[in-house]
């Protein structure tokens, strides 16, 4: 195995992150297809993989099948949408400030994308195991579309290891592998309550005001403590290492003196249990508000499902609770957008000692509370499976999602290289 080219790292990396492929509706679709582009001339060999609606996957395979475990590599080329508020710089230009490279995408997931690609450049393309590598284009949507491959395909991405480049370390440096995911749903909530907007001193008083009664709607999907406060939802409980409660606060930048929702460790509140958040609301804007009793309002509720959970049962729970708070009677119409499953993952004993090794210090087993739809299915479809969850998000920094994200150059070397080491050790047995 040869060191990680760490300039080759960076400039691949650059490269794509220059590129704002963000598959959601309202943005272009031919940034999609130059990143994917981009990414079927870096993996020698490589085929596109049709998605049904979406950007093509690519797909590659090395190494020559024989008695070893086949393993995938999986991560994602896709996106979330960056806008410009809150950047210092463009987040499609990468800029390097201190070990950090900004830009969308820099961790979640380009950064995954140039892990496999070193770790594969690192063997000369010829892994000592049969190695397929899917690079998705379409994750960040939650449309899904990618598990119709998997049932129209399913040998496509059959694996004996799964190793999905797309989590980080709990804390920059500090070797993680990840054992849980949540699974994602929403509900779209519509709620009406007049025939039109009215004058509010001519009928403000008496007249149903349709977002007062949904954000006492939405108020009831807590109490008062924070806690999710919806009937019917399975809970578990946070057994491995927890999150150390100020790391968390550091890491998430709560206000100094504001108190955190919930109750019991940090690690049931993340990784064991029920989370609802409202990721939208449309109201008329505070500039330009008239005086005006408002008619209808809507909202977009996420719901995180904790392993152990059903998806399907937990997203019935929280339409109930909607249904059942509405206030004065208003009129809802609920648009559910089914939740993927959970996923909770023995620690791997080789992928622990890969990144031991890369580390040079011991690792820490940890949850994380995001969500990526095609891991569970992959898990369903292939129960044998061994899943390794790992990255270089860390969580001290990279604000996934959000503005400002970035990945730091040593990690994202670090990741290769555990990569580079897990699937030689893979060959060895
Ligand atoms: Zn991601």
């Amino acid at each position: 195995m040869d060191p990680i080219d760490a300039g080759r790292l960076r400039e691949d990396l650059e490269r794509l992150v220059r590129i704002p492929s963000v598959a959601f509706d309202g943005h272009p679709a031919e940034p999609l297809h130059e990143a994917a582009a981009l990414v079927r001339d870096l993996l020698p060999g490589s085929r596109y993989v049709d998605v049904p609606g979406e950007a093509p996957s690519v797909y590659a395979e090395y190494g020559a099948a024989g008695d070893g475990p086949t393993v995938l590599l999986y991560a994602h080329y896709d996106v979330q949408p960056a806008p410009a508020d809150g950047w210092e710089s463009d987040p499609f230009e990468p800029t390097l400030r201190g070990t950090r490279l900004y830009g969308r995408g820099a961790a979640d997931d380009k950064s995954g994308v140039v892990a496999h690609l070193a770790a594969l450049r690192a063997l000369d393309f010829t892994p000592p195991v049969h190695t397929k590598v899917l690079i998705e284009g379409s994750e960040e949507n939650g449309r899904q579309r990618i598990l119709e491959v998997v049932d129209a395909q399913p040998d496509l991405m059959r694996a004996d290891v799964l190793v999905i480049a797309d989590g980080g370390n709990w804390k920059l440096g500090e070797p993680t592998l990840c054992t849980t995911l949540r699974g994602h749903g929403k509900l779209t909530v519509t709620l009406r309550t007049l025939e039109n907007a009215l004058h509010s001193g001519q009928f403000g008083g008496a007249a149903p005001d349709a977002l007062l009664a949904l954000t006492r709607l939405l108020a009831s999907l807590h109490d008062d403590a924070g806690d999710v406060a919806v009937d019917g939802l399975t809970d578990g409980a946070w057994d491995g290492a927890d999150l150390p409660e100020a790391d968390f606060r550091r890491q998430a930048g709560v206000l100094e003196g504001v108190g955190l929702v919930g109750s019991g460790s940090v690690g049931d509140r993340l990784w064991a249990r029920h989370a609802i958040s409202v990721l939208g609301l449309d109201a008329p804007p505070v500039e330009g508000a008239g005086n005006i009793v408002i008619p209808a309002a809507r909202a977009k509720v996420a719901v995180r499902v904790p392993p152990g959970a059903d998806p399907v049962a937990s997203m019935q729970a929280v339409e109930r609770h909607l249904r059942a708070h509405a206030p004065w009677e208003a009129r809802l119409e609920i648009d559910v957008e089914p939740a993927s499953s959970p996923l909770a993952l023995a620690a791997d004993a080789a992928a622990a000692a890969a990144l031991e090794t890369a580390y040079g210090k011991p690792v820490a087993v940890m949850g994380s509370g995001g969500s990526i739809p095609l891991v569970a299915r992959l898990a369903d479809v292939y129960p044998e499976a061994k899943i390794v969850l790992w990255g270089a998000q860390d969580s001290d920094a990279a604000q996934i999602h959000a503005a400002n994200e970035s990945v730091d150059l040593a990690e994202l070397e670090a990741i290769a290289r555990t990569e580079a080491l897990f699937l030689t050790q893979l060959a060895r047995g």
